[in-house]
């Protein structure tokens, strides 16, 4: 492992040089002085979800979801509560499939909620239906 990892901004979509060592120091944006881990998801469209994805060199989680679906709506506050637990070792992020139908479609996903988890801008690991925080949490963790 490197001695600096590359985060994205959540705010500005920066792409910040961060010492490992120093990750779990609250490090802010280097460009928009904001905090580069809210303990909240990302909402990515199109154009920032390829950043995310190509340029953070910590893993990041993906909540496939959908406005109209109930199970979707049921586990965001859980997600945002397993956001707490996982960064800054994980970045987690939402796609809209809605609205950002074209994800939806080039990553084949077929139901909703489905969290996607990459490394190095591929994914690693998918997993389809609700889960509770604790559940998120452990099933990132065993994947990474
Ligand atoms: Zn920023």
């Amino acid at each position: 492992m490197s001695d600096s990892l590359h985060l994205v901004c959540p705010h500005c979509q920066a792409i910040n040089r961060v010492p490992a060592a120093r990750l779990d120091e609250a490090p802010n944006c280097g460009k928009c002085h904001k905090p580069l881990f809210t303990a909240h998801p990302v909402e990515l469209t199109v154009l920032s979800f390829a950043i995310h994805i190509g340029r953070n060199d910590i893993p990041v989680l993906v909540d496939f979801w959908a406005p109209w679906c109930g199970p979707c709506k049921a586990m965001a506050p859980q997600f945002v509560q397993a956001a707490g637990m996982l960064e800054p070792r994980v970045r987690l992020a939402k796609v809209d499939t809605e609205a950002e139908q074209a994800l939806g479609a080039q990553y084949g996903i077929r139901s909703i909620p489905t969290l996607v988890l990459f490394k190095g801008g591929r994914e690693v690991a998918r997993q389809a239906g609700a889960m509770g925080a604790q559940d998120i949490a452990r099933w990132v963790t065993a994947q990474l």
